[in-house]
């Protein structure tokens, strides 16, 4: 009976831990890492075939992003989880796999031109799909044995659609031990998803602790009030609300508040004004969020739902799918909101529509959530004049604004207030998912507040289970800076495709008053081209 923490240990993302009881090997989450990432992680001690369950606290990439990869090398078993986190995973590890096929396809491209060896994605589009296969849904509150000597319950966590910590009943030669994992613990302010649920008895506890040294503040931000007010002075110059948003989550809370706004008619001298959602994940997240209403909507959102209201979805709601219903939104010239993504504007159809709306003042860009640095999301937040898309030079005059966002995640206080909510006696709790020193740090306010020894291992950590012995703290081996300058070969790479393609333009120009059957000719040429492009 014994615990190995792998990933997410004194790290915020690349969340994993292995079980090992009565012959069996259990992964609690298989994230991928995102970002900036300070340690090396131990490999898995045994081979993704010998696994026998994954179980999955939700579908973040960070919590669910190698689970194809696991597929991939092996893994046959089930992959446990609630319907809703099994309904986005099913879009999220294909959009995940779209990303590493477009990457790898995009660097094999230049190793054909230099006879570099060819590049593999981390994993496919079928190992995505195979990994769908696998999922093995299970109701909230359910109580089910996953294995002789295993029991496990998902009960709701209130950080995203679906997201659950998971109680684990261990039974060992006659021994009972049960651990619980909080996955990410939701922040009690989110709208549409419930709050946090209490779990009582456990005798280890893994908890996160992303927001383990902060607090959200006592004053709850006018997220309401300020959204209307950014709205209305903008569209009263005539202008759109361009919203740069996270597909899944961020977007169906906007779309909660933009229905509030027109039930409430708070824009009334813009009583129809549209909408329009263009990012095919953030409609097909929106419409698992639809599907999963019941069970997973807290008692507002289902006061509605009850009416026959559906409260992600309004009047003027423009749904673009294909890219060319996307580039029609900008012909539209009637004030709009335009949400899109990627969040932080680094890829994705969002960089279209900046191109659109930046240089226009009476214009809005209207921020919703963290923009890392280094991004294009946070140059325009820290007030760049001038920004450079799609190799054009684009003046900054729209008006930037940040609207403080609602977190997803529990503060230091309601992180607290949830370990505090057990009622029996703790032997150990694991502080894990933080960044470096706000993992240790956490791990002796927990011990100050109640006095229970915790411990925030590295990677490799390990603990025995029966005897509550740490085995091994994990060894902090910090990774080797790699310089990753694929991205600014991407980004140049990108800018003189668009220079080919305005040189085309000059030529087509030039060639006015060409004789017909040439012109045909050549307008043949350049629809093969972009019909064999438009992908
Ligand atoms: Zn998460």
């Amino acid at each position: 009976m014994k615990l190995t923490f792998i990933g997410a240990a004194h790290e915020v993302t690349g969340s994993c831990h292995l079980l090992e009881t009565n012959g069996k090997h259990i992964l609690i989450d298989c994230g991928m890492e995102q970002g900036p990432d300070l340690y090396e992680n131990q490999e898995l001690p045994i081979a993704p075939g010998d696994i026998d369950f994954i179980l999955l606290t939700h579908a973040h990439i960070d919590h669910s992003g190698l689970i194809p990869l696991m597929v991939k090398n092996g893994f046959k078993g089930q992959i446990v989880t609630t319907f809703a986190t099994a309904d986005l995973c099913d879009i999220m590890l294909r959009d995940s796999a779209h990303i590493q096929e477009f990457e790898a396809e995009w660097r094999n491209r230049k190793a054909r031109r230099s006879g570099e060896s060819l590049y593999e994605p981390l994993y496919t589009m079928q190992d995505a799909q195979d990994a769908v296969e696998l999922l093995a849904p299970c109701d909230y509150e359910q109580r089910i044995e996953l294995c002789k000597g295993v029991e496990v319950r998902f009960t709701d966590i209130g950080h995203l659609l679906g997201s659950a910590c998971i109680e684990i009943w261990i039974t060992e030669e006659g021994l009972l031990r049960k651990i619980v994992f909080s996955g990410d613990v939701g922040n009690i302010n989110q709208p549409i998803i419930k709050d946090p649920k209490q779990i009582k008895e456990a005798d280890y506890v893994v908890i996160e602790s992303t927001y383990g040294d902060r607090l959200h503040g006592d004053e709850r931000p006018d997220y309401f009030g300020e959204f209307t007010r950014i709205l209305r002075e903008t569209f009263q110059k005539g202008g759109n609300v361009v919203i740069p948003s996270f597909a899944v989550g961020r977007t169906q809370e906007l779309l909660y508040f933009i229905r509030e706004i027109k039930e409430k008619n708070l824009l009334s001298d813009f009583p129809n004004f549209d909408v329009y959602v263009d990012s095919p994940l953030a409609i097909e997240a929106t419409s698992v969020f639809t599907k999963n209403e019941r069970g997973c909507f807290d008692k507002e959102a289902m006061e509605l739902v009850d009416q026959g209201i559906n409260p992600l979805v309004f009047p003027g709601l423009k749904l673009s799918v294909t890219s060319d219903d996307s580039k029609l939104i900008n012909f539209d010239s009637r004030p709009k909101v335009i949400i899109s993504a990627s969040g932080m504007c680094e890829a994705g159809r969002i960089r279209h529509h900046l191109k659109h709306n930046l240089w226009r003042k009476e214009c809005t860009i209207l921020f919703v959530g963290y923009q890392a640095v280094g991004t294009l999301g946070r140059k325009l937040i820290e007030g760049a004049p001038v920004v450079k898309l799609f190799g054009e030079t684009i003046e900054v005059a729209a008006r930037i604004e940040s609207l403080k966002g609602i977190s997803g995640h529990a503060d230091m206080n309601e992180l607290l207030d949830w370990l505090g909510g057990f009622e029996s006696d703790i032997k150990h709790v694991f502080v894990v998912h933080g960044e470096d020193q706000v993992t240790d740090s956490f791990a002796e306010t927990v011990t100050e507040r109640f006095d229970i020894p915790a411990f925030a291992p590295y990677s490799g950590g390990c603990v025995d289970l029966v005897t509550n012995q740490i085995l091994s703290k994990g060894n902090p081996i910090v990774k080797k800076k790699v310089e990753k300058p694929e991205k600014l070969r991407a980004e140049s790479a990108f800018n003189r495709t668009v220079n080919a393609g305005k040189y085309l333009l000059e030529v087509i120009m030039k060639n006015e008053g060409l004789a017909n059957k040439d012109l045909a000719k050549l307008e043949a040429q350049i629809k093969n081209l972009a019909d064999k492009w438009n992908r």
